[in-house]
């Protein structure tokens, strides 16, 4: 994404803390109106509707902010408990996570082809979401088959700025 000198020096105004989470914010925005350059208006509408939130939690700065997306059939029948206890024990493919860690959400699909995972990906966005994990039932072979759109699901994810982890409790 293209940036405008004058850009640029307003997003520098920006604490250092968060102005990494304030720069995937300002070009997520930007893409989504269907600019290819960021100007200086848009670093500060951004600011208002994403960075101040930031500034404000300040305290959690470090913080790690993770969501967890399964599969809508199997949510049917599965409560997600592993998931879960996989993640409060910090196991399997939770053991990078020390206690600076957060769900900020566990959310279905939508149903194939993973029709919502956009648009709360966006929404989780505004909290400063940083990774998402696929959860094991979709990332397996078992009682259900592997997902067949898993990699457009993991695709569309990381093209919003957000680290994909294949898993939860396997
Ligand atoms: S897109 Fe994948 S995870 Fe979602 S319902 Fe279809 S098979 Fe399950």
């Amino acid at each position: 994404m293209r940036w405008t000198e004058e850009a640029r020096i307003e997003i520098q105004k920006v604490p250092g803390f968060v102005r990494k989470m304030a720069i995937k914010a300002v070009e997520h925005e930007v893409k989504n109106r269907g600019q290819e350059e960021v100007n200086v208006d848009d670093v500060r509408r951004s600011r208002e509707k994403y960075i101040k939130f930031a500034e404000k939690n300040s305290e959690d700065n470090g913080k790690t902010r993770i969501a967890m997306v399964r599969c809508e059939t199997v949510a049917e029948v599965c409560p997600g408990i592993a998931c879960f206890k996989a993640f409060n024990k910090r196991s399997q493919h939770f053991e990078q996570y020390d206690d600076n860690v957060e769900i900020l959400g566990y959310f279905t699909c939508g149903g194939c082809p993973g029709r919502r995972v956009s648009r709360l990906v966006d929404t989780l966005l505004k909290y400063d979401l940083d990774v998402v994990h696929l959860s094991s039932c979709m990332v397996m072979e078992g009682d259900y088959p592997e997902c067949p759109h898993k990699e457009e699901i993991k695709k569309c994810i990381e093209s919003k700025g957000v680290k994909v982890v294949d898993g939860t409790h396997h």
